[in-house]
């Protein structure tokens, strides 16, 4: 990379308002021009040594172990997880059905009794039904010893700052302060008659009844009874529940539509969606070319609502579980012609999970100015070894662009959102490590690049998105 590559893309990026690493939360020019010169600096340092090398030298090891001990100190902003007890049916706007688990998710996963020993001092060394007794034991002692305060601990034990709860209502247990809600917007799309929608296969017998408990959930906090029997009733009652959901602190949207139907949105007219749903509103199951153009516009109406509300769009963008989930309709690639309309140029975007397993591909819809790419799951479903190297590609493309998540989840009594935490923030922080390791070690960064690199990943870059709102 020459000096004068770095300078003209740099400025050239600068010139189309490329926000990136430019953004701090309050995101404003001076730190622009500050950054560009930075970055400058930065070219002549690398520039200045030799050119980047394909095999890490024999230092690696050790820059590793000089960087991990710097990089537990960050403070995380983990921007997606699910925390609760795993009896609190609103941890998720949807429910898992029975399906197959990758190696490392199994409950046979010796890991998990390493997470149980870090944070609650478990003295066995394995997880039988015996053993487990004292596990649930403990944590039933630690929450009724401190409340509200037993899951704002469990993130101080692991030094996250503030984790982000996508769940389908906040709970009272969980501290507001360090648990920013991420509430579901996929609800607003099924409002029909569903039992086409529901019989496709066993998945969505579970899944479609909690869209249409959810929406009704929303009509309940909006006081309808009824939907609205005219198009623009129902499109000012999704609005209201919006800006409600702004108001009770709300930071994001979130949709998993990628469990429930394809990911390609086409991009009907108003009037087009307006027929369906007076055809429909009151009864009758529309075809599914019908419904989906209803979708499409809603989803769509949905992201300009984004825009409008500054309320980013988390976006569930890897494969997922159950077994009937479709790799091809769910495709992150699918959602190109949304995240690069410059209709929605206003709307934040996250692709939660990073499009896994097509990560080395999504990273390059981060090039928009307006998407961001998150881990979160990723780290989990891959063991540290191989995440490592998906999250070098990420570093070395836009290393601005990426943020942490846990993906953490109550999944039953003995291993629950606390070990998830654990789980995910462990792989991170050592896959982070190793990978700005050999980064360092092939001559492609600075120790104090790779650093800059990681505050961002682990912290700066997902707080910059939400502009001061979630710190
Ligand atoms: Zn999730």
């Amino acid at each position: 990379m020459s000096l004068s590559f770095v300078s003209s893309f740099v400025y050239l990026r600068v010139l189309r308002g490329y926000p990136g690493f430019l953004f701090n939360h309050k995101g404003h020019e001076v730190t622009r021009s500050i950054f560009v010169c930075g970055l400058m600096l930065c070219g002549l340092s690398v520039t200045g040594h030799a050119q980047a090398r394909p095999l890490p030298g024999p230092d690696m090891q050790q820059i590793y172990q000089r960087l991990l001990p710097q990089i537990e100190k960050i403070p995380i902003f983990d921007h997606h997880a699910h925390p609760g007890f795993f009896d609190d049916p609103d941890v998720d706007a949807m429910a898992a059905p029975p399906g197959s688990a990758a190696l490392r998710e199994r409950d046979t996963n010796p890991e998990l009794v390493a997470a149980a020993r870090a944070l609650f001092a478990y003295p066995y060394n394995d997880l039988s039904p015996e053993h487990a007794k004292w596990l649930v034991q403990k944590k039933a002692e630690l929450k009724k010893a401190q409340g509200q305060a037993y899951f704002s601990n469990i993130l101080d034990k692991l030094n996250i700052e503030r984790g982000v709860a996508n769940r389908a209502m906040m709970a009272d247990y969980l501290d507001p302060k360090r648990f920013p809600w991420v509430f579901f917007a996929d609800s607003f799309m099924w409002p029909f008659n569903n039992e086409r929608e529901r019989s496709r296969n066993s998945d969505e017998q579970v899944y479609i009844p909690l869209q249409e408990k959810m929406l009704h959930r929303w009509m309940q906090q909006e006081a309808v009874s009824k939907l609205p029997s005219d198009f623009a009733g129902y499109l000012a009652f999704v609005s209201r529940t919006l800006e409600e959901n702004q108001k009770k602190g709300g930071i994001a949207m979130k949709f998993e539509v990628a469990y429930f139907r394809p990911t390609k949105f086409s991009d009907p007219t108003r009037e087009e969606a307006e027929d369906v749903y007076q055809r429909f509103i009151a009864g009758g199951i529309p075809s599914e070319q019908e419904y989906r153009t209803f979708q499409d516009y809603i989803f769509r109406f949905l992201m300009r609502e984004g825009g409008r509300l500054h309320l980013p769009v988390h976006i569930h963008s890897a494969v997922g579980i159950g077994d009937y989930f479709s790799l091809t309709q769910g495709n992150i690639m699918n959602l190109e012609n949304i995240l690069r309309d410059p209709r929605y140029s206003n709307t934040i975007f996250v692709m939660i999970h990073g499009g896994y397993p097509y990560e080395r591909e999504a990273i390059w819809l981060a090039a928009a100015k307006n998407v961001y790419m998150d881990s979160s799951l990723m780290e989990i479903w891959m063991y540290p070894s191989e995440f490592k190297n998906s999250l070098k590609q990420w570093l070395e493309t836009f290393p601005d662009k990426i943020t942490f998540g846990s993906d953490s989840f109550p999944y039953n009594e003995t291993l629950g959102t606390e070990e998830s935490y654990w789980l995910g923030v462990q792989s991170s922080r050592t896959a982070l490590a190793a990978a700005l390791a050999e980064m360092i070690s092939e001559g492609e960064v600075s120790e104090a690049q790779a650093l800059q690199m990681a505050h961002g990943y682990l912290h700066d870059n997902a707080v910059g998105i939400y502009e001061g709102k979630a710190h």
